[in-house]
C-alpha cells in the first residue's frame, strides 16, 4: 500500500514538473520593444538631477543628463555626475561653450566646431570617468552636416521637436534612427500640459513606441523658464509603472536600431 502511495506521489510529481518545464518563456521582440521614455535633462543643474533622483529612485526611473560647460562644474558637482552614473543614469554631452551649433558652423567651420565645442568637452569628462555616449544640441540647432560629423564621435544625438501636435505627426518617437528629437517638459514651454503629455504616454504605450523627453530644472516651485515641475517628472514615472513601460537612456536606443 505504501508501495502504491510512493508510485502515485512520484507520479504527481513527475507530472507537476513536466508541466512547469513547457510553461512558455517571454522572449525579448527587438522588432517590438517595450513601449517607454527616454527622459533628458540639459544644461547644468547637478545639484537639483541630485535631489530629484532621491525622490525619483522610488520608482527605478532611469534618466539620461546632458551636461554644459563641464569646465565651470564645482568638484561636488563632478562627485555627484558620477554618482548618478554609478547609480545608472547615462551622463551625456552638451557643449563644452553652449554653442549654437548652427551659427558657429557657418561662421567658423565644422572643424572649429569639433575642436572648440566638442572634442574640450569629452577630454574633460573622459579625464572625470564620464563615459559619454550621446549628444544633446543646445537650443536643438543642428542641420545633417553637423548631424554626420556628430554621428562620428556619439552613438546618439538628440535635437528638439516642437508643438502639441497630434502624437501620430510628432516627432518625438525612436524610429531607429541614430539622431532622436525630443520635446520639452519644462512648464513654460507652449506645447507642454499634462493632458498632452497623457496623449504622447498613451500614444506611445498603444503603438509599442519610445517616447524621448527633455527638461532643464528641477523644482518643486516654477520661478522661471527652463524648470521641470517635480510634480510632472512624478507623474511620468507613475504612468511608466501603472502601464509596464521602460525607462530608456539615450545609449539605449542605439542597441534598439
Ligand atoms: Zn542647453
Amino acid at each position: 500500500m505504501n508501495e502504491k502511495l510512493l508510485s502515485f506521489i512520484l507520479l504527481c510529481t513527475f507530472f507537476l514538473f513536466s508541466c512547469e518545464d513547457k510553461k512558455p518563456i517571454p522572449k525579448p521582440n527587438p522588432k517590438h520593444p517595450t513601449s517607454g521614455v527616454v527622459i533628458t535633462f540639459d544644461d547644468k543643474s547637478v545639484d537639483e538631477w541630485y535631489d530629484v533622483d532621491i525622490i525619483l529612485k522610488h520608482y527605478s526611473w532611469k534618466a539620461t543628463f546632458c551636461v554644459s560647460k563641464i569646465n565651470t562644474l564645482t568638484h561636488s558637482e563632478i562627485i555627484q555626475l558620477q554618482k548618478l552614473q554609478k547609480e545608472g543614469h547615462e551622463i551625456a554631452g552638451h557643449g563644452y561653450h553652449h554653442f549654437k551649433a548652427t551659427e558657429y558652423v557657418a561662421e567658423n567651420g565644422i572643424d572649429n566646431y569639433i575642436n572648440k565645442e566638442i572634442n574640450p568637452m569629452l577630454d574633460l569628462m573622459n579625464f572625470y570617468s564620464l563615459k559619454v555616449i550621446s549628444f544633446a544640441y543646445p537650443y536643438g540647432f543642428r542641420n545633417p552636416k553637423i548631424d554626420s560629423a556628430l554621428l562620428k564621435k556619439f552613438k546618439i544625438i538628440r535635437g528638439t521637436t516642437y508643438a502639441a501636435l497630434d502624437p501620430a505627426f510628432q516627432y518625438c518617437y525612436f524610429e531607429k534612427n541614430r539622431l532622436v528629437l525630443g520635446i520639452g517638459i519644462d512648464t513654460d514651454y507652449p506645447n507642454f500640459s499634462i493632458p498632452y503629455l497623457i496623449k504622447l504616454l498613451e500614444f506611445a504605450k498603444r503603438k509599442h513606441k519610445i517616447l524621448i523627453l527633455y527638461g532643464h530644472k528641477p523644482v518643486e516651485k516654477i520661478t522661471a523658464k527652463y524648470q521641470t515641475d517635480i510634480a510632472t517628472l512624478i507623474f511620468i514615472c507613475n504612468y511608466v509603472h501603472q502601464h509596464k513601460m521602460a525607462f530608456y537612456r539615450l545609449s539605449d536606443l542605439d542597441k534598439l536600431n
